[in-house]
């Protein structure tokens, strides 16, 4: 059975003929994976779905929609959580999977890079790289599926931005396919690099709406010699920020990882993750994961960890703590953090806000938040987890016990309004790290200056005139 579409079938058979029938999918149940996301609330059917295997095809399925209009939407692994991977409801898009372009390119370990295709998988880069003795340290809870070209147009960030930045900041260079069918050959292996505009930073974040991504040169670093990691309840959001600062002042660029979560989520992890043990006998009403990495060895990085705690403890940040005395109990750590958005899904209806703040201001955003939250809905569940270290908070809001999912979704843009007002008044973004997608397109043109949407718009119209790069998205 073949899926609906307003694409003319001469022309996707022209298409087809770019990568071959065999990888440019028409059945409705082939399609169907690349048609649906994570959350379930994008997604239409697709024209068509083009599996190109080198830069060169996607070249000429550019140059082809260019020249007759067809609007395409770019996929990775198809793990965005605000609907910039999917197409829309008119069943005239086609979707350009990147899977099939996952070649490592080239090791460089003098100047301490890879090149890699967009399609590679972020695990499968991460563990190509380990066999070479140094680290990729980009690592997100979908890592597992999510793909590099994915990770750099979405500018992804997780738990190792605090010490390495976001995916724009582990890129070096860049090959990428303009809505023209043109190849911007920028595969530049340079930490300094003044010649002229960044242009690689335009399409990194852009969401595939000012190009498609192909090829990427990446930073790698030296593995860490030894690595702690420690679980701590702390007495308050100010104790956590204390210890944050601490811990940044004994650590610096060791400090790899300062997460911040409620007992809340950690409660869903226990409660719906089977293997999953508590950290403590004791409840608490506030946790940090911190993660210590050492260039030098195990013994240092095991000293620094206890010099923080011990200063928590000492000046009473830290009520208890727990320091992982192997890897598998590490892991088991890592897993409660990593498992909360999963979790949450078992409690019904959530709200999401992905949002920062200068990292000093956290405390008082999540006082003054969780105010206004329980104004908007009295007796919702703040599920609040994340970066505290790079000022991200996931401040999602679950529904209260025993109320219809369909009736707590309906204050989902009041909810968002709200938060995000709060948001604003620290200086603080409503999109941290997730993008924007779908899913927030009209709050950006909203919420943000006109002279920035209106660049925005420009850049738009000049890189993509005929509008077909992943029409509907960001801007
Ligand atoms: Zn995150």
């Amino acid at each position: 059975m073949n899926a609906p579409t307003m694409l003319d079938p001469a022309l996707a058979s022209r298409f087809a003929e770019i990568v071959g029938e065999r990888h440019a999918l028409r059945d409705e149940a082939e399609i169907a994976p690349y048609t649906v996301e994570p959350r379930g609330l994008f997604g239409g059917p697709a024209a068509l779905v083009l599996r190109p295997c080198t830069t060169e095809e996607v070249s000429r399925i550019l140059g082809l929609a260019s020249e007759t209009g067809t609007p395409i939407v770019p996929q990775g692994g198809n793990t965005g959580l605000v609907g910039g991977q999917m197409p829309d409801s008119t069943g005239g898009e086609i979707v350009l999977s990147l899977s099939r372009m996952n070649r490592i390119r080239e090791f460089d370990l003098s100047s301490n890079t890879v090149t890699a295709e967009a399609g590679v998988v972020l695990q499968t880069l991460q563990q190509e790289v380990a066999a070479k003795d140094r680290l990729f340290p980009l690592s997100l809870a979908s890592e597992g599926s999510c793909q590099i070209g994915g990770n750099l147009s979405s500018n992804a960030g997780g738990i190792g931005a605090l010490a390495y930045g976001t995916a724009r900041d582990l890129c070096l260079g860049l090959e990428v396919v303009l809505p023209t069918g043109e190849i911007l050959d920028d595969l530049r292996k340079l930490k300094k690099d003044n010649t002229g505009y960044d242009l690689k930073n335009l399409f990194i974040g852009a969401e595939g709406t000012l190009g498609v991504i192909t090829a990427a040169v990446l930073k790698l670093f030296p593995k860490a010699k030894g690595r702690e990691l420690a679980w701590a309840a702390v007495a308050s959001p100010i104790a956590a920020l204390r210890l944050f600062e601490a811990a940044n002042d004994r650590a610096g660029n060791a400090l790899t990882a300062f997460e911040l979560m409620e007992q809340t989520p950690l409660n869903f992890v226990l409660k719906h993750m089977p293997a999953s043990k508590p950290p403590f006998a004791k409840s608490y009403l506030w946790h940090v994961m911190i993660e210590v990495s050492s260039g030098r060895s195990a013994e240092d990085a095991q000293s620094l960890m206890e010099e923080i705690l011990g200063q928590g403890l000492e000046k009473g940040w830290v009520a208890d703590a727990v320091i992982a005395q192997t890897v598998a109990q590490a892991a088991q750590l890592r897993r409660l953090r990593e498992g909360m958005s999963e979790a949450q899904k078992m409690e019904g209806g959530s709200i999401k806000h992905d949002v920062s703040v200068p990292v000093a201001a956290i405390p008082e955003f999540i006082a003054r938040a969780g105010k206004v939250a329980q104004e908007v809905l009295p007796g919702c569940r703040v599920v609040c987890f994340g970066h505290m270290g790079d000022g991200n908070l996931h401040y999602n809001v679950s529904q209260p016990v025993g109320m219809d999912k369909a009736v707590f979704l309906s204050h989902y843009k009041a909810m968002n309004e709200a938060v995000h007002a709060v948001v604003r008044t620290f200086g603080g973004s409503f999109s941290a790290e997730h993008g924007i997608g779908r899913l927030k397109r009209e709050e950006l043109v909203a919420t943000q200056p006109a002279i920035a949407t209106d660049l925005m718009r420009r850049l738009k119209q000049t890189l993509d005139p005929k509008g077909i790069m992943n029409p509907g998205k960001v801007i």
